[in-house]
């Protein structure tokens, strides 16, 4: 049983969007968090308020590479996750995917800690099954340009089930479905970030394709929320879905945001990237079961502190 109060944990991926949180959250439970990062999308700046917090240790290395430490529990979040960067060089996110996953699999097994792993519902590829739930298989084209990612997560976790079968390993997998909100870089390239600063910035908002594909949106709390929940608990190893429940076009997304910043950008198509998946939402099913998992935030709460971050981040 891991105690939610106690111990060191290693949150590799901690300078990135998601990671950030994590420490943070971590930090504030009173854990001592040693974070990795290679800096390939994360940035310093990310935990930059946390570098002076006695239980909180900043490391730059990259998890292709093995690390030694002595820890009760890993979270790996170290993966570019926006389609721009992880297509930029796609063996390198494979190998982050499979030989960082194998090394942190290492690491847990030697030091007896439990591992705790970002796994993506991208995973469910293009689905024809809609909403998607754990147990279907997903349609991935296993050569394409987004492979190295849909692939790579997939042997990540066919990696964390053998671990776990072979070494009895403690094991946790989260399928997160897209989540946007504070942190995100306004370079990063996903859709919620690109258009609220887009819009913020005058600039065209670029929609891909003819934005009818869908996506459900979640803010960053509620997924961390639900991160520590199954993190934490002892009924479920996952996978298990984590989002939020509420599809929307992208072309809504887009039409939502210019309302909500007031902007004069005008909407200009662009083409749709090939294998982009035409419609996504997580069944929810099993995380409101057992890990009594509830997203509160709603589209439009969350754009506005989104909004209200980048306002001020762009500014500075
Ligand atoms: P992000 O790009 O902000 O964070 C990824 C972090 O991992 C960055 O700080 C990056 O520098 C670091 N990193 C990348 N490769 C590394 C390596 N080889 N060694 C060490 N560090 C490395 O993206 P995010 O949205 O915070 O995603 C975090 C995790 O959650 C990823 O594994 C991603 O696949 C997963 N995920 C995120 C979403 C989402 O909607 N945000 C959806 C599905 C899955
Ligand atoms: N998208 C878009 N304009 C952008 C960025 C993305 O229309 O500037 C679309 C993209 O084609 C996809 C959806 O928005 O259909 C979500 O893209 P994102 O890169 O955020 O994540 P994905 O869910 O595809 O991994």
């Amino acid at each position: 049983m891991l105690r939610p109060t106690s111990g060191r944990v290693l949150i590799a991926g901690g300078a990135g969007f998601l990671g950030s949180h994590l420490c943070e959250r971590y930090l504030d439970m009173g854990w001592q968090v040693i974070c990795l990062d290679n800096f390939y999308t994360g940035h310093r700046n990310n935990v930059r308020h946390l570098l002076q917090h006695p239980n909180f240790e900043l490391v730059r290395h990259d998890i292709v590479e093995p690390y030694l430490a002595e820890v009760d529990l890993i979270l790996n979040f170290a993966c570019p996750a926006s389609p721009v960067h992880y297509q930029s060089n796609p063996i390198k996110t494979m190998k982050t995917s499979v030989l960082g996953t194998m090394n942190l699999l290492g690491l847990a097994k030697r030091v007896g800690a439990r591992y705790s792993h970002a796994s993506t519902s991208e995973v469910y590829g293009d689905p024809q099954v809609h909403p998607q739930p754990e147990g279907y298989w997903g349609h991935v084209n296993p050569i394409g340009p987004r492979s190295c990612y849909d692939e790579g997560k997939r042997a990540a976790e066919t990696l964390i089930f053998d671990y776990h079968r072979m070494h009895s390993l403690e094991v946790r997998v989260v399928r997160i479905f897209n989540t946007y909100g504070p942190r995100m870089a306004p370079d990063d390239g996903r859709v919620v970030s690109n258009f609220v600063v887009q819009a913020l910035r005058g600039e065209d908002i670029t929609i891909y394709g003819d934005g009818s594909q869908t996506r459900s949106f979640c803010y960053v709390d509620d997924l961390i929320d639900g991160i520590l929940a199954l993190t934490t608990q002892d009924e479920i190893i996952g996978p298990v879905n984590i989002g939020n429940a509420s599809e929307f076009t992208v072309l809504e997304l887009a039409e939502k945001v210019l309302k909500m910043t007031g902007s004069r950008s005008r909407i200009v198509r662009r083409p749709l990237p090939q294998d982009d998946p035409k419609v996504r939402r997580p069944d929810l099913t099993l995380a409101q079961k057992h890990l009594n998992y509830q997203p509160r935030v709603s589209l439009d709460m969350g754009l506005e502190k989104t909004i209200a971050y980048f306002s001020a981040h762009l500014k500075a």
